[in-house]
């Protein structure tokens, strides 16, 4: 359902934020690119150039990287104490909480989802996601180890290990979340130590820059967190090439994160973490209720207008009871109220760009020309904006392009299963294994496919559940490593064994 009012403008200050001049912020200071170059960023909703960046490329990142060495190296920032770090990354998550709808309007104008939403969703959970980073900071524990030592018989040793920041982190961002990946990404490495220099993706880059307003406003040392807006092919490259950064973070497309493994292996063997794409499996057995597991089904899908990595693409249903739930799902696709993010009854926005657009609407065309049919949607929307219809196909075979590959838009693919013993060999098959979810009465089913399932995250009876706590991550070609949780603090730490002979 298309909303046809047009949406609100946004409060003032957020215009006034938006009108700023918008530097990088490389030791504290904003300041314009060495080239002197800005690039527009796009309301998605309608197309229009709501404010001007600089671009940042590889001599951005060269002072970047300097800044964040230097800050790692001497000043304030490593002579903190660990609830000292910790009460700044808390004072950050109370200064976002502050400025909530700010946020909330940024993401929304900036990436296109609903405002309702970021402020339900998005910028809560980078709130919390900076609390429980804040509470990590005095808890970075090693251990003492006895150890024998069989060639110096009768020696005597004390030895411990010592956790330390893993020094300067280049992380490079998406657009699905531009907010909580920020969140995601700053959190750990402030919590353990680390200096940053963080790349947002250029579609956008507003939330960051606001958030980097905020970073200084709640003290942080100057080059602790230096933020360059810019390009992939320049600045992302340029990040996960240098020779200075000890390791890269990155969240996008499996095909860019290869790019950065490269690189990384041709520079200095930096550490890499990856988050990368998915076409994850959502399982619903004849046993499942119907009536949660066809919403939620639509959740897996259409939140984020299918622009999660983790998104429910591809739906497995018993053959008797393919067409209900098939039909309960087109039912609710069709409900969805797919409008500007700023309209308060929009539920689904427009894709961040006419690229994206572009490219789910490609694979739709190639989907339905192999033979697919789309029960509901299958189009672009006429007029501006770069929005998508919520889309259900059926009809699908294992080889299509729309079963392989991850959209990354709001398009389910239906498939009919008759033998659920061979579900989790379909559910398994594809290059991914980011998430996966199982819909069922049994509980003891439900455990059994969580243990086969080959992804990161699965989901029982839910799906789209997200806590600062929680590891995410993919098994496969979805990612190395893991954010959130216990082992994000792990991977931007360095272990270091000390042993004193007595
Ligand atoms: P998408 O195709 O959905 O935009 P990408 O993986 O291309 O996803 O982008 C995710 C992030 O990676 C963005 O910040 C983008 O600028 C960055 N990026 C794109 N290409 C490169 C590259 N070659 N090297 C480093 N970063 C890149």
């Amino acid at each position: 359902m298309l909303l046809s009012q047009a949406a609100p403008d946004c409060q003032p200050h957020t215009q006034d934020f938006l009108n700023q001049e918008h530097g990088l912020l490389i030791d504290g200071s904003w300041v314009a690119a060495v080239s002197g170059e800005k690039f527009e960023v796009k309301n998605p909703a309608n197309g229009q150039v709501i404010a001007m960046v600089a671009e940042g490329d590889q001599a951005d990142v060269d002072r970047a990287v300097a800044a964040a060495r230097k800050a790692f190296e001497g000043g304030p920032w490593p002579q903190m104490t660990a609830s000292q770090r910790g009460k700044l990354i808390w004072k950050l998550a109370d200064l976002l909480e502050e400025n909530l709808e700010e946020f909330a309007e940024l993401e929304s104008l900036d990436n296109g989802k609903p405002r309702v939403v970021a402020a339900a969703a998005d910028v809560p959970l980078a709130v919390d996601l900076f609390r429980y980073m804040a509470g990590w900071t005095t808890k970075i524990e090693g251990s003492t180890i006895p150890i024998s030592v069989p060639y110096m018989p009768g020696a005597e040793f004390h030895s411990y290990t010592h956790r330390e920041p893993v020094g300067v982190v280049g992380q490079i961002i998406p657009w699905n979340f531009p907010l909580l990946m920020a969140a995601w990404k700053l959190g750990p490495a402030l919590a353990t130590g680390c200096t940053v220099v963080l790349k947002v993706a250029e579609e956008t880059p507003m939330s960051a820059l606001r958030l980097g307003q905020l970073i200084q406003e709640a003290g942080f040392p100057n080059g602790v967190v230096n933020i360059i807006t810019g390009f992939g092919e320049t600045a992302g490259a340029a990040l996960a090439a240098h020779a200075d950064v000890d390791k890269v973070a990155f969240t996008g497309s499996t095909e860019v994160g290869k790019l950065i493994v490269k690189a990384a292996g041709e520079s200095n063997l930096k550490k890499v973490t990856l988050e990368l794409g998915g076409k994850s499996p959502n399982i619903v057995l004849p046993d499942a209720d119907l009536s949660v597991a066809i919403p939620g089904a639509a959740n897996a899908i259409f939140f984020n207008h299918g622009q999660c990595c983790c998104a429910g693409s591809r739906l497995f249903v018993h053959r008797s009871q393919f067409d209900e739930v098939v039909d309960g799902i087109a039912a609710a696709a069709s409900e969805i109220q797919v409008g500007p993010g700023m309209h308060p009854d929009s539920q689904m926005g427009p894709m961040v760009s006419q690229i994206q657009q572009d490219r789910v609407c490609g694979y739709l065309e190639s989907g339905l020309r192999e033979g697919a049919q789309a029960v509901v949607g299958g189009h672009r929307t006429e007029g501006d904006g770069f929005f998508v219809e919520p889309t259900v196909l059926v009809n699908t075979e294992s080889q299509m392009q729309v079963i392989q590959e991850e959209i990354f838009g709001p398009v389910v693919a239906a498939v009919a299963y008759e033998d659920p013993a061979d579900l989790i060999q379909s559910a398994n098959d594809s290059i991914y294994g980011l998430a996966a979810a199982v819909w069922t009465r049994d509980i003891s089913k439900g455990h059994q496919f969580a243990k086969k399932l080959r992804a990161g995250s699965v989901w029982v009876n839910c799906y789209n559940v997200f806590d600062a706590a929680l590891p995410f991550g993919g098994f496969k070609q979805s990612g190395w490593g893991r954010e959130m949780g216990r082992e994000a603090i792990d991977l931007y730490t360095e272990t270091k064994a000390v042993t004193l002979q007595l």
